[in-house]
């Protein structure tokens, strides 16, 4: 028996799709020319489907601060935070998260995804309950799965039915509710005030990911959890350094009096080696350029209503009603249409995200175009017109 049988027919749908010039899977950025223009397949192209939201991959704060940490430091770490894997920086870095938050205690992981499956599968114990939204990252169902917890799903961004979910859980056990500040594919917001309140009502604990909200939501960048005036109501925060901070690593924060026990407990801080002193470096700098960032916020937030505003007028059927965040995602009809579109699109120049189940919501088929703060206005409204001239090409019909 072929353990690899079992995804033939996964081999068989991907080979069915219809790319001729471009390929989706195997997009290889061949030079960067900034934070928003790569060239790709030997073409100059505007990057509009990163994670790079506050431009910060180009930090030259961050750049020079991870070069000095490489000839201080080495090129790694070689070891577990738990061993040998804690510098003076992997300190220092969790003090700048914890001050970002206005929270007592950080741990840094070596990944987000890591920070979820760490935090979810250590909270959430054998007779607890695990609350989350049904369209939730693959990092928050693989920390339910990796805990012994119950796992209770309510529908995505759907207040009425957690309430309904809740009211059945009984009223002493211990009980986390799991939710992102942006979801990532869509990019809408959840209404985490009215999500919170009623988690809060039943008793429950709260973890807010925002690994898309941070960085431009709120004040001081910190999530919509501070946008919508509720920190208060969070127990820990997790977060992500590959999306707005420009670099690699996670992070949960809390002002729990017991969370240090956290690094005892939870296997993936543990038992993996901890990020290299470069990119701790350079995390620490990202972090406070965000802070001050409040030019970026503001310009990285038109570019999200320029380009919303933009496809929306040319017709384009897109997932929010307005710009949530910097996240706009277009809806296709079917994969052959997708397909099609994507691939000519990179052939006018504009990269953006094909989003497909399992990855996307309700079976549904997406460019997710994202936008960063060093976007200008003559690129975003040269991505919209790239858009126009993809969707006649392929036979897309608008509806203006
Ligand atoms: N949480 C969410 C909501 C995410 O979208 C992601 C990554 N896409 C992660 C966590 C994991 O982040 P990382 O890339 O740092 O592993």
């Amino acid at each position: 028996m072929d353990l690899l049988d079992k995804f033939d027919s996964i081999s068989a749908l991907r080979a069915s799709l219809p790319f001729e010039k471009a390929d989706p899977f195997t997009v290889v950025m061949e030079e960067i020319i900034s934070e928003t223009e790569a060239v790709i397949g030997g073409r100059r192209t505007i990057l509009a489907g990163t994670n790079n939201y506050m431009g910060m991959t180009f930090n030259e704060d961050a750049i020079e601060a991870a070069k000095q940490a490489l000839d201080d430091f080495g090129t790694g770490t070689t070891g577990s935070r738990s061993l040998n894997g804690t510098y003076l920086s992997h300190k220092k870095l969790e003090e700048t998260i914890a001050d970002f938050y206005g929270m007592e205690h950080c741990m840094v992981f070596s990944t987000g995804y890591q920070a979820n499956l760490g935090m979810i599968s250590a909270l959430g114990g054998k007779d607890d309950f695990v609350i989350i939204d049904a369209d939730s990252h693959a990092s928050i169902y693989d920390g339910c799965s990796m805990g012994n917890a119950t796992i209770v799903r309510f529908k995505h961004n759907d207040v009425e039915n957690m309430e309904r979910r809740l009211k059945r859980l009984p009223e002493d056990a211990g009980k986390l509710v799991v939710i992102e500040g942006i979801y990532s594919m869509l990019g809408d917001a959840a209404p985490v005030k009215e999500l919170l309140e009623v988690a809060k009502k039943y008793g429950c604990m709260t973890l807010v990911d925002e690994a898309h909200s941070m960085g431009f939501c709120g004040e001081n960048g910190r999530g919509i959890a501070e946008a919508e005036g509720v920190e208060h109501l969070v127990d820990f925060y997790v977060g992500t350094f590959s999306k707005s901070v420009g670099t690699v690593g996670g992070f949960a924060v809390s002002n729990h009096p017991k969370f240090d026990v956290l690094r005892y407990v939870s296997r993936p801080y543990i038992f993996t080696a901890s990020p290299p002193p470069s990119v701790v470096a350079s995390a620490i700098k990202s972090i406070e350029a965000i802070k001050r960032g409040s030019n970026r916020r503001a310009h990285l937030w038109e570019n999200a209503k320029r380009l919303h505003a933009g496809l929306k007028e040319a017709g384009f059927d897109l997932c929010t009603d307005k710009a949530e965040s910097p996240i706009i995602a277009v809806h296709l009809p079917d994969v052959m249409i997708g397909t099609k579109f994507w691939e000519q699109l990179i052939m006018e120049g504009v990269y953006v995200n094909m989003a497909a189940p399992p990855a996307t919501p309700a079976g549904m088929f997406l460019m997710r175009v994202s936008v960063c703060a060093q976007h200008t206005t003559e690129q975003i409204d040269e991505i919209i017109k790239r858009f126009k001239i993809t969707a006649e090409k392929v036979g897309l019909d608008l509806k203006p």
